[in-house]
């Protein structure tokens, strides 16, 4: 069986300008685990009871990262800094290449109406197997 190719098999353009916004703006979720709370809270040279304490909220048994009112900012974000930036979760290392923003054209032009580094005009085409490499990470 031939597979049908990516639509997205040429690369895309993308190149963060470090702007922040999708750390604020609208409600979400950064969702944490065991491994990444150890690591921040580490980084902050913190008990892990204190971080969770502090800087997260649980939903429907999951622990996502709290937001502040009322513009929904990362609790992390200064200005338009992550202040764990080396140990920030997984979920953010990956963005914008999530599975859903990639599963077709739409979702792609979508998350970019929401992030200005995608087809930003200094960013440089970003191969399939980059692409693939941080989706599938
Ligand atoms: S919205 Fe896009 S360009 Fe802005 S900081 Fe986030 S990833 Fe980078
Ligand atoms: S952890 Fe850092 S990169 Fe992730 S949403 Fe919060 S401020 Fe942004």
């Amino acid at each position: 069986m031939v597979e049908k190719a990516l639509w997205y098999a040429d690369g895309l353009a993308f190149s963060c300008t470090g702007c922040g916004k999708c750390c604020t703006g609208a409600p979400g979720y950064v969702w944490v685990d065991a491994e990444e709370i150890e690591a921040m809270a580490a980084h902050l040279n913190i008990t892990v009871d204190a971080f969770l304490r502090l800087y997260t909220r649980k939903i429907g048994g999951r622990v996502a990262l709290t937001e502040r009112r009322p513009h929904y900012d990362c609790v992390f974000l200064r200005g338009k800094l992550c202040t764990v930036y080396p140990v920030r979760p997984k979920q953010c290392k990956t963005f914008p290449w999530w599975k859903e923003n990639l599963s077709s054209p739409e979702e792609w032009q979508e998350t970019a109406s929401r992030c200005e580094g995608i087809g930003h005009k200094d960013a440089p085409l970003v191969s399939l197997e980059e692409i693939e490499k941080h989706k599938n990470s």
